[in-house]
């Protein structure tokens, strides 16, 4: 489980604004996560109604899956371009306004009020703003962290789930000297580890 030289490896906001404005989306999935689909009975675990986060959410069309079901969506992503393609792409009408507890942030909001895309690094949230959640989506998220941040990361996750909650990671495995990532590779031990 050496991770090698990933450990150093820090990709900045700026470097992934820049792939979305270059349009360098390749992890992003027009159809859908598969795993979403073979895994939905475990996120919901027989509950209706409930409220569902998307850490690093790009525009993924899985929170439109959610949302169409019944659930209530909150996403967190970096990229302004990232949130109004998603909207835009469903066609969804939305609203946009300040996070007073964040400077700098913003809040978009579909109109029938069941999905809010924060636009701010996840690091700025807390619970006290976002509340707590039942299910959590992972995918391109824990893998797409700087390593040195992965701590930090799954500590504000583990903040933001209820007890009763259900957490799908998606994670990748391959050589990690043979690829920098992102995604990056995170051993199995690691996230015994990072979650407990
Ligand atoms: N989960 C999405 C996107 C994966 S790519 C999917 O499945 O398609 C990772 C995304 O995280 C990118 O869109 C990037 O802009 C965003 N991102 C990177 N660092 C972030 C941070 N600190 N806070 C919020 N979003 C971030």
């Amino acid at each position: 489980s050496d991770i090698g030289s990933q450990k150093e490896r820090v990709v900045t906001e700026e470097e992934w604004l820049q792939k979305w404005e270059m349009g360098n989306i390749g992890f992003h999935k027009e159809q859908g996560h598969p795993l979403l689909q073979k895994y939905l009975d475990v996120l919901l675990n027989g509950r209706s109604g409930l409220r569902i986060f998307f850490p690093l959410c790009g525009k993924a069309v899985e929170m439109k899956w959610l949302a169409d079901m019944g659930h209530s969506v909150v996403g967190v992503e970096v990229s302004e371009q990232a949130v109004k393609e998603f909207f835009s792409e469903h066609s969804l009408p939305y609203y946009e306004e300040p996070v007073p507890e964040i400077t700098g942030a913003k809040m978009f909001q579909s109109t029938s009020g069941n999905i809010s895309l924060y636009c701010c690094s996840i690091y700025d949230l807390s619970s006290s703003i976002v509340g707590k959640f039942d299910g959590v989506w992972d995918r391109g998220a824990l893998v797409a962290v700087n390593p040195c941040d992965r701590q930090r990361y799954a500590s504000l996750m583990i903040n933001l789930v209820e007890k009763n909650s259900s957490y799908l990671l998606v994670t990748v495995s391959y050589d990690p000297n043979k690829h920098k990532g992102p995604p990056f590779y995170v051993p199995e031990s690691e996230i015994k580890s990072l979650f407990g």
